[in-house]
C-alpha cells in the first residue's frame, strides 16, 4: 500500500460555553482536519490542532507542515507508522500538531486495513473512557451553576480551571463542592498560573474541599516548582504544559517533579509517541491521563481509543467537542452516557467524514 496524497482543510470551531483559562487570551479555536489516500482505496482521517502557547504553532505552520509532507510522504506505505515519524522527524524538530494529524489518519488506515478498531491494535485494555468535564474561569457563583449542570447531565468528575486569582479560585472550589456534594471527584487545572509557594498554600486550601489532582501549577519550565510543590502538598500533582514528548516525560521522571503525566495528542505529535510517554511513565510507577486541546470529534475519538487501550491511563479529559457545536461533515461513532464513553467497534477511528478537501 502506498500514500498517494495528503490533504488537509481548516475548520472552525464554534464553541458554545465560555472557557477562560489563566495562561492564554487566545480564543482561536480554528482546526485542521487531514485525509490520507492511499492507492489500495483505503482513506484516513486525522485531526491538526496547533496551539500558540503550548506547543508554539498557529494554523499557517501546521498547513505549510502538511502541504510539505503531502510531497515527502508520497509513495510511503503508510501502515509503516514508525518510519513516518522517523522521517517526520528528521524533517522538522516540533511542529507536533501537524505530525500528529497524519499519525491519526495513518492509525484510521491501519485499522480499515486490518478490519480493526484502533483501541484493540493500540492494546485493548477496554472499550471504555470516564472522562471529566471542564469549567472555565468565571464568576465562582457561575462556575457552581455549571457544575450542577454538569453532574444533573451525569457527570461524576470535574475539572475546574483556576490560576488567575487565587481568593476567587478558593471560593469557587468551595461553592462548587457545596453544590454538587461530597461524591463528586473535583480535580483543578492552574495552567501555570501560581507561584510556587503560593500554590503550596492555595493548594492546601483547595484540599479542604477534597481536591485531589491538581495540573500544571506553575509554569511549564519550571520543574523545581513542581517537584517542590509536589513534596509539600497532599494531592497528585499533574504536568501538561511541561510534558510534550517522550524525553519531557523522561525528564519529569528524572527529576521527581510529578505524579501524573497529561498527554495530549498535539503535544506528543500522534498517538505513537503518546505510547512511549505512556510506557516511560508506567515503568516508573506514574499515571497518565489523555486530554485534549479543542478537537472536534475526530482528535477526541483518537484520544479515546488511546485512553481505553492501556490500563496504566486511569484519567481522561476528553470533553471539547461537548463545548463547541457540532462540525458539519464529521461524524463519529463512540457513544457516551453522562462522563463514560463508549468506543466504535467499526474499524479504524470510527469516523464517517463528509468534507470537501
Ligand atoms: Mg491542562
Amino acid at each position: 500500500m502506498k500514500i498517494t496524497k495528503i490533504s488537509h482543510k481548516t475548520i472552525t470551531i464554534e464553541p458554545i460555553v465560555s472557557f477562560k483559562i489563566a495562561s492564554s487570551d487566545d480564543t482561536r479555536t480554528d482546526t485542521i482536519i487531514v485525509k490520507v489516500e492511499t492507492d489500495a482505496g483505503v482513506t484516513g482521517y486525522g485531526e491538526s490542532q496547533p496551539s500558540k502557547v503550548v506547543t508554539g504553532n498557529n494554523i499557517e505552520d501546521v498547513t505549510n507542515f502538511l502541504t510539505e509532507m503531502d510531497n515527502t510522504l508520497k509513495g510511503e506505505n503508510p501502515l509503516n507508522i514508525g518510519r513516518i515519524h522517523e522521517i517526520m522527524n528528521r524533517q522538522y524538530k516540533g511542529k507536533t500538531a501537524g505530525k500528529a494529524g497524519i499519525d491519526l489518519a495513518l492509525y484510521d488506515i491501519l485499522g480499515k486495513h486490518t478490519g480493526l478498531p484502533v483501541y484493540q491494535l493500540l492494546g485493548g485494555s477496554s472499550n471504555q473512557v470516564e472522562s471529566d468535564m471542564t469549567i472555565g474561569i468565571d464568576e465562582p457563583k457561575e462556575m457552581a451553576k455549571l457544575a450542577r449542570q454538569y453532574v444533573d447531565e451525569g457527570f461524576n468528575i470535574l475539572k475546574i480551571k483556576v490560576g488567575l486569582n487565587a481568593k476567587d479560585d478558593i471560593e469557587a472550589i468551595r461553592l462548587i463542592r457545596e453544590e454538587v456534594g461530597p461524591d463528586i471527584s473535583l480535580r483543578v487545572d492552574a495552567n501555570q498560573g501560581y507561584y510556587k509557594k503560593q500554590a503550596v498554600r492555595v493548594l492546601n486550601e483547595f484540599y479542604k474541599y477534597g481536591v485531589e489532582e491538581v495540573e500544571q501549577p506553575v509554569p511549564y519550565w519550571d520543574y523545581e516548582g513542581m517537584k517542590f510543590i509536589k513534596d509539600n502538598v497532599t494531592q497528585q500533582i499533574m504536568m501538561d504544559e511541561s510534558v510534550l514528548s517522550p524525553q519531557d516525560a523522561f525528564r519529569a521522571i528524572k527529576e521527581e517533579a510529578c505524579d501524573i503525566i497529561n498527554i495530549k495528542l498535539m503535544k506528543s505529535g500522534g498517538i505513537y509517541p503518546a505510547l512511549q510517554i505512556n510506557a516511560i511513565a508506567q515503568a516508573a510507577g506514574l499515571q497518565c491521563m489523555v486530554g485534549c486541546m479543542s478537537e472536534s470529534r475526530i482528535g477526541i475519538a483518537a484520544g479515546a481509543a488511546l485512553a481505553a487501550s492501556q490500563k496504566n491511563i486511569t484519567y481522561a479529559d476528553l470533553d471539547s467537542y461537548r463545548m463547541s457545536k457540532e462540525v458539519p461533515g464529521i461524524k463519529s461513532d463512540f457513544t457516551q452516557e453522562g462522563g463514560i464513553m463508549t468506543l466504535s467497534e467499526k474499524p479504524g477511528l470510527g469516523l464517517d467524514i463528509d468534507l470537501e478537501f
